[in-house]
């Protein structure tokens, strides 16, 4: 059995430091998985329209901001 990773509950911010394994492009709003993972401070690369974003947090909620 794998439960791995049963997110939307988690993002409300228990644990920060919490690495992702996907997120949703604020430029073309695609659904970008990333096995890899990635935590604050990352870049992650839009797989759709290629933009480039630095995850940043604010407000406990985490932001991606376009490089
Ligand atoms: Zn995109």
């Amino acid at each position: 059995m794998d439960r791995s990773y049963d997110d939307e509950d988690e993002m409300k911010g228990e644990k920060k430091d919490k690495a992702r394994f996907e997120f949703e492009c604020p430029e073309c709003n695609a659904h970008n998985p990333y096995h890899d993972g990635f935590s604050l401070g990352s870049e992650v690369l839009c797989f759709y329209c290629g933009q480039e974003f630095k995850v940043t947090e604010s407000d406990g909620r985490w932001k991606y901001k376009p490089l």
